[in-house]
């Protein structure tokens, strides 16, 4: 089994997401605006054998990087065995194991995860106001993720980023507060431009704070220079502090900037069998025993999903329902921006 995975457009796929689970214990208006997510039942989640078995067949495929999310992925009490497992994949190619997770079980979970093979991670937050960072997340937690990203600092999982997503009317009036943050704890902080998600909330173009009048809020207060490095697949445009200040600044702005063309990544769903939107729709039917793989979007070569099912070897019962999606994270997402992006409509 060599083959690389590449999509339609022959790009080498080198990215998996790992999507633990659906559950989360925050409430953020943008993802949940119904409150709730929709569940996959627990005995239909890939167990950690499973996500190992189809991570070691990944790897062996090209994959380079594995970031678990969520859900909340931390609300898996397994997480340390499978950060474990999946460790063990690095003598086989894996460069990266990072995790993106809310903050909240950091305190007193972070250095387990190191203890367990995690190199870095990624930690959303909001607002720095903890009435803000209630309104919007649904939660009055802001001390325990700050604590959070200590822990997380503490336990070496760096270089540690921290994701805030900027919407209109909630928190634009914290970006150069944001900056600040970064200078002060020397992280990377990454600014993510509000975007319709698939869970159907309202979302307006009006909300939407643009990269460019992010760049400018932080600017004022603390100019920025390009960094002179290679974006590759990576999503956001990065800066530092003109005045050679710590941390970093990256911009991710899928609305007004798609950045979709280079984009080198597939995802992996908690119950292995949803597609990215969450409508349930697949491609085609597992049959007993077989391995079947999404292949909407992407291009495999023939010979990889014949070397998925020649070297399956779950009980009919599992694998029926192990679907792999590998399909564009972004392609929903930015489906407006097709025609620039060379993302498939
Ligand atoms: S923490 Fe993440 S998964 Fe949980 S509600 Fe907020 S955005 Fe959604």
């Amino acid at each position: 089994m060599s083959s690389t995975l590449k999509d339609s457009y022959g790009r080498a796929i080198r990215d998996l997401r790992v999507s633990l689970t659906d559950r989360c214990n925050f409430r953020c208006f943008y993802c949940l605006p119904h409150g709730e997510p929709p569940i996959a039942p627990k005995e239909q989640m890939l167990s950690y054998e499973e996500i190992e078995y189809v991570c070691d067949v990944f790897v062996s495929l090209g994959i380079q990087k594995i970031r678990l999310t969520g859900g909340e992925p931390m609300m898996r009490r397994d997480i340390e065995t499978i950060i474990g497992k999946l460790s063990l994949l690095k003598p086989k190619g894996l460069q990266d194991l990072a995790l993106t997770t809310n903050g909240y079980f950091l305190p007193d979970r972070a250095r387990s995860l190191k203890a367990a093979g995690l190199d870095r991670i990624t930690i959303s937050v909001d607002s720095l106001k903890p009435e803000t960072f209630k309104q919007m997340t649904g939660v009055d937690v802001l001390d325990r993720v700050l604590a959070g990203i200590a822990a997380a600092k503490q336990a070496g999982l760096e270089p540690i980023k921290i994701n805030a997503v900027i919407v209109r009317g909630h928190n634009e009036d914290e970006v150069a507060d944001f900056a600040a943050f970064a200078r002060e704890h020397d992280v990377g902080m990454r600014f993510i431009e509000f975007m319709p998600l698939d869970s159907g909330h309202d979302w307006s173009r009006a909300d939407v704070v643009s990269g460019r009048e992010i760049r400018e809020r932080i600017d004022e207060k603390f100019p920025l220079v390009p960094m002179d490095v290679a974006r590759g697949s990576e999503t956001s445009s990065r800066f530092r502090f003109a005045d050679g200040a710590p941390g970093e600044i990256g911009i991710i702005a899928p609305v007004t900037e798609p950045f979709c063309g280079a984009c080198s990544r597939i995802r992996l769903t908690a119950d292995g069998i949803r597609g990215v939107d969450g409508t349930g729709r697949i491609s085609k039917e597992p049959g007993a025993g077989e391995f079947a793989v999404f292949v909407d979007r992407v291009n495999f070569d023939d010979c990889v999903p014949a070397a998925f099912e020649d070297s399956l070897n779950l009980t009919a019962d599992r694998a029926s329902r192990v679907l792999l999606c590998a399909k564009h994270r972004q392609t929903k997402n930015c489906g407006k921006q097709n025609s620039e992006s060379g993302c498939p409509p």
